[in-house]
């Protein structure tokens, strides 16, 4: 998962816009930053491994000057973490230039590499990721198609297969895209003078923009002098992600006009009903399972309450790219408040169980405070399979319940009870028809199918020295 941005506004400054942008969407990805900007002849790019607020300064952004920009920040999940892979990818040619921004996984990696290796005159892939080997066939591809960026993107998009939300830009408009299952989401926002494109609506909310309508599965948007054009260049067959809504996505977000906050809670209240237990308090652990042990509290008597403090300044869990740095930032990031846990029974909510170290870490710290008994609720069902859409949940050996039943995986974080929601319960929350959600990583039934070749990470020789 990444977090993508994109702004078409002459008269305001489109670099600190996007700054705020990306820092809203912060949460997506955390190992780059990068922001690309263009005054209308050329393109400037300034990207570098590390959050937003440490890429980005106030000299660094006042040398971005001109009124169209995308922004990325990014977390791996094809090519490593490395300065070579930070985007916007950047690519031009005699005739034009391309910044390129890519939320999502390819997972035809290889066949794109192959393609680009046809071209006359490329001697091996020069491109260390599956977005950087995407827009170095789309530049390779400009000469020769009439139209420039807007029909080259509508002839090369349709090749790629897998999982993108795309804002990418040349000299002289902002273009967005999004694949035709729209795993990942996209939304376009307006401006009182201009147009912005962005990940989630949360990052609209804080740059003022209002939301004018999610970017469709399938769709190409071109924003210039003469406002938005839309086209569909791959037959829409949607199938949004769920897990956005159990875990990704920020809770202020909408996703297909339903608020994410609100979903939340809903699996909260199913999750009660499916799994009830006497105990004296819930807690949730913080941010993400907060919204479903309100709505557990709510729907089961218990009372609410906080038992756990998080450091804010660490980093999610999983979403590092290294065992060592999660084993560590565990330790980091959780610490219980002891009065509230000491002689109670505590039903603890959390939004998924991935490889189980967390809950394990947890129980522990839980029981080593005091309480009497440990619960485990979780607001998402078992996560079976991997994901090739652009979550890093590695391989099923690390998933524990690729492998361990739910019982099983109770006796392993040592908790006294156990209980995930339902598939069923967790989309009827949504309020969103199953048949266009993903649920692949909860039922091992992925919308795309995924060639053995295509299942591990693309990962080339790359440099480390920017
Ligand atoms: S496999 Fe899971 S995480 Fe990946 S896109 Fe589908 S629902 Fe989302």
């Amino acid at each position: 998962m990444c977090g993508v941005f994109g702004v078409w506004a002459p008269a305001e400054d489109v670099a600190k816009l996007t700054y705020f942008g990306l820092y809203a969407l912060q949460h997506r990805g955390q190992e780059s930053a990068g922001i690309a900007v263009s005054d209308g002849h050329r393109i400037v790019v300034h990207k570098e491994m590390g959050l937003v607020a440490q890429v980005f300064d106030e000299p660094a952004l006042t040398a971005l000057r001109g009124h169209i920009a995308v922004g990325h920040c990014r977390y791996s999940t094809t090519g490593a973490s490395v300065w070579a892979n930070a985007q916007p990818t950047f690519r031009s040619t005699p005739d034009a230039s391309l910044a390129l921004g890519h939320n999502g996984n390819l997972i035809n990696t290889r066949e794109l590499a192959d393609l680009l290796e046809a071209q006359p005159g490329v001697a091996g892939v020069p491109a260390t990721s599956d977005t950087d080997v995407l827009t170095a066939l789309f530049v390779s591809q400009l000469p020769g198609v009439p139209g420039g960026v807007e029909n080259t993107a509508a002839a090369v998009l349709p090749l790629a297969r897998g999982a993108y939300s795309l804002v990418f830009m040349d000299e002289h408009a902002l273009y967005a895209a999004r694949d035709p299952y729209g795993f990942r989401p996209l939304v376009l926002g307006q401006l009182e003078h201009g147009w912005v494109v962005a990940s989630e609506t949360a990052a609209l909310d804080i740059v003022g923009a209002s939301f004018v309508r999610e970017v469709a599965p399938g769709e190409l948007i071109c924003i210039d002098e003469g406002g938005v054009r839309s086209r569909t260049i791959v037959e829409p067959r949607p199938k949004g992600c769920l897990f956005e809504h159990v875990y990704l996505a920020r809770p202020d977000t909408t996703i297909s006009g339903r608020g994410v906050h609100a979903t939340r809670v809903e699996v909260g209240r199913r999750l009660a009903a499916e799994h009830p237990v006497a105990a004296d308090l819930v807690i949730p652990v913080p941010e993400s399972g907060t919204p479903a042990a309100i709505g557990f509290a709510e729907a089961s008597g218990i009372p609410f309450g906080q038992g756990l403090v998080k450091n804010s300044y660490v980093g999610r869990t999983f979403i590092q790219p290294s065992q060592t740095i999660r084993q560590r930032g565990i330790k980091l990031k959780l610490n219980p408040l002891r009065d509230a846990i000491a002689g109670r029974r505590i039903v603890v909510v959390d939004d998924s169980i991935v490889r189980g170290n967390t809950q394990r870490a947890l129980v522990a710290m839980l029981r080593e405070a005091g309480a009497t008994q440990v619960h485990v609720r979780v607001a998402s069902p078992p996560v079976i399979s991997p994901c090739f859409f652009g979550i890093d949940f590695a391989s099923r050996d690390e998933l524990i319940a690729g492998h361990l039943t739910p019982d099983e995986i109770c006796a392993s974080i040592g908790a006294d009870s156990l209980g995930y929601v339902s598939l069923d319960g967790l989309i009827e929350a949504t309020t969103l028809s199953a048949d266009r959600l993903c649920r692949g990583c909860f039922d091992g039934q992925y919308p795309v199918p995924v060639a053995d070749r295509d299942r591990g990470k693309y990962v080339l020789e790359v440099s480390t020295q920017p």
